[in-house]
C-alpha cells in the first residue's frame, strides 16, 4: 500500500498545538528510530519505551537541565498517524516552552517539518489517500458542526469508498470492452458480447451513482466554502439589525476561515451549517486614510467574488439615490435580491415578491417577521438541497474531477458501438475518478496541495 516515500524518511518536528497559551501543548516528531532520539532527550530509562504507553518524564536540554516535565508517547513504526516512528512530547502549552523542546528535537538531530509534510508522509505510506488527507485540513478548518462532520466523514473513508465502488464498476466494464478489441471483427461479434453482457445497462447505472455521488459532494463543498453574500445600503436602512437577526443564535463556531482574513466589513454566520460570508458595505465609502483604502479595496475584490448581494432598502422610502449608487458599483451577472426592512415601520405585511426579474424580500429585522423567507431564499441561491446528513465534505478539484468523468461516462455511452472508443472514454473517467484519492495525481498537485495545511498538521 506504501506509495513513493522510496525510504526517504529524515526526521522532521514541528509544535502541532495551535500557537499561544494553554494547559499544555504537543510537539511531533516522525522519522527513523526515534527511541534513541527519545532517550537522548529524556535520559536513559530503566526500561524502554513502551509502544503507546504515555510516560511522564523530564525534557532535557544540552546540559541536561530539564526544559519541562511532561508525558512521553512513543507510536513505532506502522502503527502510527504517519507511518514511521512517531513522538509526541506533551509539554505544558506556553510559546516559549514548546519552542525550547522543538529547538531540542532540532539539535537532536530532526528539522523543521514542512507545511502539512506529517500528512504528506501518511499519505505516501499509505496510510491515508489523497480525499483524507484533505479531510484532515478541512476539518480542521470547519467553520460549521454540519461541515466538520461531513470532513469526519471523508476522514474516515466515506468519499473515498464510494470512488473506489465507482472505479471497481468501470474496471469489470473496461475488462469487458477491452477483451473484444482482441479478436478481430471478423471472429467474434463484439456488439453481441457487450449486449449480453449488458454493458448499456450497467454504463447507465455508473451514470446514476455518479450523479449521486456529484450531488453529494456539491452539497459539500457548499458546507465547505458556503456563499460570499454582501451587504448592499445606506447607513441606517438595518444592516446591522438584519445581520444579527441572521446570526442570531447560528453564528459559525470559526469566524477566522484558513486564507480569509477576518476584517472589519466581514463577518461569518450560518444557516443550515451553511457558511455565509457577509460583507458589509458600510465599510465602502471615501477615504483619505490609506491603510482603510486598502482594506477598501479588498472589500471590493472579495465583492466582485459573491455569489449573492442583499440590497437593502427603508421599506418606507424605497430605493433612495444613496442606494442607486451602491447598486451601480455592485457587479452584474450577481444573484441580487432586494430586502424591503422595516416593513413593521412601514405598515406592510412581511412576504416575497417577484418583480422586474427580481425577487424582493419584504421583512423586518426588528421584529423578525419574514426572515424565514430570507432564509430561504439564502438556501435556494445556495443550491441547498437539505441533504446535510449524506453531504461528503468536496473541495473544487473533487468536483472538477467527478465532472471531467461524467463527461467521460456520457461519450462512453455515445461510443459503445465502437469498443475501442468506448474503451477509451471509460479510461478516462478512471483516471479522472483516481486523481481524487491520489492513485493518479501529479507530483505538483500534491506539493500544492500538502503547502496549504499549516506547519505541524
Ligand atoms: P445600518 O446602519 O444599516 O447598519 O442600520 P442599523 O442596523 O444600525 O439600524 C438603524 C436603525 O434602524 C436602528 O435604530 C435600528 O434599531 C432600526 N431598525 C433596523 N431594522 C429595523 C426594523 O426592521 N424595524 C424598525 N422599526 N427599526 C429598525
Amino acid at each position: 500500500m506504501a506509495k513513493k516515500l522510496n525510504g526517504f524518511c529524515d526526521t522532521i518536528a514541528a509544535v502541532a498545538t495551535a500557537a499561544g497559551r494553554g494547559g499544555i501543548g504537543v510537539v511531533r516528531i516522525s522519522g527513523a528510530a526515534l527511541a534513541e532520539l527519545a532517550e537522548a532527550l529524556c535520559g536513559k530509562r530503566a526500561q524502554p519505551l513502551q509502544p503507546r504507553l504515555a510516560s511522564l518524564v523530564k525534557f532535557r536540554g544540552a546540559d541536561g537541565q530539564p526544559l519541562d516535565q511532561g508525558l512521553l508517547l512513543y507510536f513505532p513504526a506502522p502503527h502510527s498517524f504517519t507511518g514511521e516512528d512517531v513522538l509526541e512530547l506533551h509539554g505544558h502549552g506556553g510559546p516559549v516552552v514548546l519552542q525550547l523542546l522543538l529547538q531540542r528535537c532540532l539539535e537532536l538531530g530532526a528539522r523543521l517539518a514542512a507545511p502539512g509534510e506529517f500528512t504528506r508522509r501518511a499519505y505516501l505510506n499509505g496510510k491515508l489517500d489523497l480525499a483524507q488527507a484533505e479531510a484532515v485540513a478541512d476539518l480542521i478548518d470547519a467553520s460549521t458542526a454540519q461541515a466538520a462532520r461531513s470532513a469526519l466523514r471523508s476522514l474516515s473513508g466515506e468519499f473515498s469508498l464510494a470512488v473506489h465502488g465507482l472505479v471497481e464498476h468501470l474496471v469489470e466494464l473496461r475488462m469487458l470492452v477491452e477483451a473484444t478489441l482482441d479478436f478481430p471483427d471478423e471472429e467474434i461479434d463484439a456488439n453481441g458480447i457487450l449486449r449480453d453482457q449488458h454493458a448499456a445497462s450497467r454504463l447507465e447505472r455508473m451514470r446514476d451513482d455518479l450523479a449521486g455521488l456529484r450531488a453529494r459532494a456539491r452539497q459539500g463543498s457548499l458546507l465547505r466554502s458556503g456563499l460570499q453574500v454582501v451587504l448592499a445600503g445606506a447607513p441606517n436602512v438595518g444592516k446591522s439589525s438584519l445581520l444579527n437577526r441572521l446570526a442570531g443564535e447560528e453564528r459559525a463556531i470559526v469566524t477566522d476561515i484558513a486564507g480569509t482574513t477576518r476584517d472589519a466589513v466581514r463577518e461569518t454566520i450560518q444557516i443550515e451549517g451553511i457558511p455565509l460570508h457577509i460583507i458589509d458595505t458600510a465599510g465602502l465609502r471615501e477615504t483619505g486614510d490609506s491603510v482603510e483604502k486598502l482594506g477598501i479595496e479588498r472589500s471590493w475584490r472579495e465583492i466582485e467574488r459573491a455569489d449573492m448581494v442583499l440590497q437593502m432598502v427603508d421599506a418606507a422610502t424605497g430605493m433612495t439615490s444613496a442606494d442607486e449608487t451602491i447598486a451601480a458599483r455592485l457587479p452584474l451577472g450577481v444573484e441580487r435580491l432586494i430586502v424591503h426592512n422595516k416593513c413593521d415601520l412601514a405598515g406592510l405585511a412581511a412576504g416575497r415578491r417577484e418583480e422586474g426579474g427580481r425577487v424582493h424580500v419584504y421583512l423586518s429585522a426588528l421584529t423578525g417577521a419574514g426572515i424565514d423567507l430570507l432564509h430561504d431564499e439564502l438556501l435556494r441561491v445556495a443550491g441547498w438541497q437539505g441533504h446535510g446528513e449524506d453531504a461528503i465534505l468536496a473541495r473544487e478539484r473533487h468536483l472538477q474531477a467527478l465532472d471531467v468523468a461524467g463527461r467521460h461516462l456520457d461519450q462512453a455511452v455515445t461510443e459503445l458501438e465502437r469498443s475501442e472508443l468506448c474503451a477509451e472514454e471509460l479510461r478516462l473517467a478512471q483516471e479522472a475518478l483516481s486523481t481524487i484519492t491520489g492513485e493518479f495525481t501529479a507530483d505538483d498537485l500534491l506539493g500544492e496541495i500538502f503547502s496549504r495545511f499549516c506547519i505541524g498538521k
